[in-house]
């Protein structure tokens, strides 16, 4: 817990000091280092300050400090040691207080609390961070999706010299400015989640770049270590690296590792611990030089705010400073409450007009200048270039992969290869479980009574599982195919060749990909969006790939065309498909213009050396990604799929029977009949008839509608069952129950086409639906995809409807 929850007159244990430097520093002076007894003693009227107790002394403490130490209550403590009693005892030195006392050697230092090391991944894009962590923390972790922003954010934990680690892998920056939603996640979970020690991983054969994140993470203050990783690219190409001067002149440790083989790992394990324990000679606070022009300015506001009592102490003042003079709007928005906020701001304008004045350039031009200027200058020392170039590879791969002329035609090969592996190949595996499931169906059928649980089981539980579960195949087929593109460095390179078409739709290269695989299965591309780092682009992406029309809606193109159009089948789905791909393009134009605006984020992307994926890692995503599905989605469609199996089995219809005895009628509920025209779901389909008349529909069209929220292809069985035709499978007699619709004679060829247009354009199914909210994260954007692809349904079906029975 925090020191500012502990009551008045309870005692606890200071398990450890977040913050920024110089706060520890002046914290750990005070006598507040781990190990140490403090008392809460009073707390001042509203709350704050709070009087402790502490080493014989009394001292106060604000709340905004007192939140930043964490304690463990004695109770907390004797539980611990009870349970650790069979464990060695661990005593060690507290090596952070400038004022070791011997108290510190307590028994209490034995509990596990203590003992916890809590550390983050930060760096570049394909740095490697998500392998140092699989590195490390081995099969112990939890993925999860972090609001707001749809990037896995991934924790883990391991053991290691009695410590325990608990690691997060964040996502990929370049730095930590607030352009980006990751940008943004990364600086909040340093600020909120305050880890003890930030590994910052860095391409070891890429440092000026990289190194940029890194001048950041110094300007924080924080407790860093800098992983030298894929270090051995470094060493091939032949270049030396002086890293300990380089750590030294930086004030962070550097450890060269290589996560793909576990090299160095060791040894950065052991230099953290180092750093929590404050025992690290490289770890100092360094001042980046920001030149004669702004120093002054930056030190002039710095002051100020150090005086400042409200200042949040998780980064130092100087950092403060510079966003304010950046004008920063998430800093801005941190310390607005503060009270001397107004004139601060005041300053910092000042300030910032002043270096515009003096440099003849805007201050974040300034002063990333100058934390170039401290990288060069730092490499310039310690660095030696090698003579062989280790992008020669890639040069020589991207010479064929990124041609004028070739690039196209591979890019499409291996678009088809996935496609074809992952819905083709994949249909054999979607086969065996569909038959698995409809064997379960039929052995539950043969040994249950029919009633409202078999009915439940079969028709509502095991048909919505065995949908869900069916696609997980293609889904493992897809992700494998994702792994290796984005781990190789491939994806970008598709996103390089696509993007001048896609930017004329208003989004984004690798938006592409999603939408192509939105031709498959609408869910799993809408999972796939992830892979766009713009935010607007990503969203609008998820939002026009139901547009896409995906296989499930197949059965109901087969079924209609084939029945009204017989001559033209192949056209008129080949038109359908069109049809859909247009409306994607406008409507993503159309959200672009209305919505969003311009692009937040300039389309540079970094095309990382051609690197060849490790068998775990990408084994890993797929997993990741095939449990992520089962989860989320699967909860969702099988929750939807047992509200439609009570809509469409309640009310139960009555049937009457005579008592032969003495005549009289009882009505009871049938056990075996599902009357889908009196349902709940038919009574539906009634009430909205009217709104689908203009477009040539019945009721029964309408129930097939309302019937295919789960999933789309239940459009065909519902209406199967509304026709009364026996017999229909799950592929469906679609001659027989054509026809029966051609007999029945409520559909003519221009509602039929009506329909078609209507199933491929209206609002997506429940699995879509669900992956868009995980993606998304905000309900408006759920209730968006369903009403405005009906709408545009149901114009374009309404335009068709009408035109072709002109024509027709
Ligand atoms: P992240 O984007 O920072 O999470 O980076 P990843 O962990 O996904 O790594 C990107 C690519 O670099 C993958 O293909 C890895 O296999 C590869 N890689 C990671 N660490 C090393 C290393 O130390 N040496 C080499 N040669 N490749 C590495
Ligand atoms: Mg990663």
């Amino acid at each position: 817990m925090k020191l500012s929850e502990l009551k008045n007159n309870e005692t606890a244990v200071i398990v450890r000091v977040s913050g920024h430097g110089g706060f520890r520093k002046r914290i750990m002076e005070m006598g507040f280092v781990r190990g140490q007894k403090v008392t809460s003693l009073i707390n001042a009227p509203m709350n704050d300050p709070i009087k402790y107790a502490i080493m014989g002394y009394d001292v106060s403490l604000r709340r905004s400090e007192a939140e930043l130490i964490t304690v463990l209550s004695e109770s907390e403590a004797d539980a611990m040691l009870s349970a650790e009693d069979a464990q060695a005892p661990n005593y060690f030195a507290c090596g952070d207080c400038s004022a070791c006392h011997s108290s510190c050697f307590t028994n209490l230092h034995k509990t596990t609390q203590r003992n916890i090391i809590n550390i983050a991944f930060v760096g570049n894009p394909n740095s490697g961070k998500t392998s140092l962590f699989n590195a490390l923390s081995g099969g112990n972790e939890h993925v999860g999706n972090y609001s707001g922003v749809t990037v896995d954010v991934k924790t883990g934990h391991f053991n290691y010299r009695g410590y325990h680690f608990n690691v997060t892998d964040l996502p990929g920056t370049y730095s930590l400015s607030a352009y980006s939603p990751e940008e943004i996640y990364v600086r909040r979970h340093l600020q909120s989640s305050m880890p003890d020690v930030i590994v910052n991983a860095v391409v070891a054969s890429n440092l000026e770049r990289n190194l940029y994140l890194t001048t950041e993470l110094i300007d924080l203050s924080q407790r860093v270590v800098v992983a030298l990783n894929m270090y051995d690219e470094l060493s091939a190409s032949g270049a030396v690296l002086d890293y300990e001067k380089l750590g030294s002149m930086m004030g962070i440790p550097m450890v060269p590792t290589v996560a793909k083989n576990g090299q160095g790992l060791d040894k950065l394990l052991d230099t953290i611990i180092e750093l929590f324990e404050g025992k690290n000679p490289d770890a100092r606070h360094v001042h980046i030089n920001y030149g004669s022009v702004m120093e002054p300015e930056i030190s002039a506001l710095a002051e100020q705010m150090h005086k400042a009592t409200d200042l949040p102490q998780q980064f130092p003042a100087r950092y403060w400073t510079l966003k304010m003079i950046e004008n920063d709007k998430e800093a801005i928005e941190i310390l607005h409450s503060c009270k001397e906020f107004q004139s601060w701001s005041e300053i910092a304008e000042k300030s910032a007009e002043n270096i515009q004045i003096q440099l003849d350039k805007d201050v974040e031009t300034a002063i990333s200048d100058a934390k170039y200027g401290f990288i060069s200058g730092a490499l310039h020392e310690t660095f030696t270039e090698g003579k062989r170039d280790i992008n020669r590879k890639t040069r020589k791969i991207d010479k064929l992969v990124a041609n004028k002329w070739l690039g196209f035609p591979i890019f499409i090969f291996i678009m088809w290869l996935m496609f074809f592996v992952t819905f083709s190949l994949g249909s054999y595996p979607q086969d065996w479980i569909d038959s698995g499931f409809a064997a379960l169906s039929d052995w539950l059928n043969s040994i249950m009574p029919n009633n409202a649980l078999r009915s439940l089981l079969v028709d509502g539980i095991i048909a919505g599982c065995g949908t869900v579960c069916s696609f997980v195949p293609n889904i493992l087929l897809l992700y494998l195919f994702i792994s290796l593109m984005e781990d190789s460095g491939y994806m970008s390179r598709a996103a390089f060749i696509m993007d001048n078409l896609m930017h004329k739709m208003g989004l984004h290269g690798k938006s592409f990909i999603p939408m192509l695989m939105g031709f498959g299965c609408n869910a799993p591309a809408v999972m796939a969006t992830r892979t766009i780092e713009s935010r607007s682009s990503r969203l609008i992406t998820m939002l026009v790939i139901p547009f896409m029309s995906c296989s499930a809606r197949l059965p109901i193109y087969v079924l209609f065309a084939g029945t009204f159009f017989p001559n033209h089948a192949a056209t008129v789905m080949i038109f359908l498909y069109i049809l859909g791909v247009l409306v994607a393009a406008l409507s993503a134009k159309l959200l672009r213009a209305v919505k969003f605006g311009e692009d937040e984020t300039p389309f540079v992307m970094e095309l990382p050396p051609y690197r060849m994926p490790t068998t775990i890692a990408v084994i890993k995503h797929m997993w990741e990604k095939c449990v992520q599905y089962l989860k989320k989605i699967g909860t969702v469609i099988l929750g939807a799929s047992f509200i439609i199996w009570l809509l469409s089995y309640f009310p139960r219809p009555l049937v009457e029977t005579k008592n032969e005895n003495d005549e009289t009628i009882t009505y009871t509920a049938a056990a075996d009949v599902i009357d889908a025209e009196n349902s709940y779901l038919g009574q539906i389909g009634r009430s909205i008839e009217p709104i689908m008349r203009p477009l040539g529909f019945d009721w029964r069209a309408s129930i097939a509608i309302i019937a295919s929220i789960p999933a789309k292809e239940i459009a065909v069985s519902t209406l199967g069952v509304l026709y009364d035709v026996k017999d229909i499978d799950e592929d469906f007699e679609s001659e027989a129950l054509g026809d029966s619709i051609l007999k029945d004679g409520t559909f003519t060829q221009s509602s039929a086409l009506a329909m078609m247009i209507f199933m491929l354009l209206c609002f997506p199914c429940i699995a879509t639906l669900g992956a868009i909210y995980g993606e998304s994260n905000k309900k408006r954007w759920v209730i968006f995809s369903i009403i405005y692809p009906t709408v545009v349904a149901w114009l374009f079906a309404f335009i068709a409807y009408t035109v072709s029975g002109a024509m027709l």
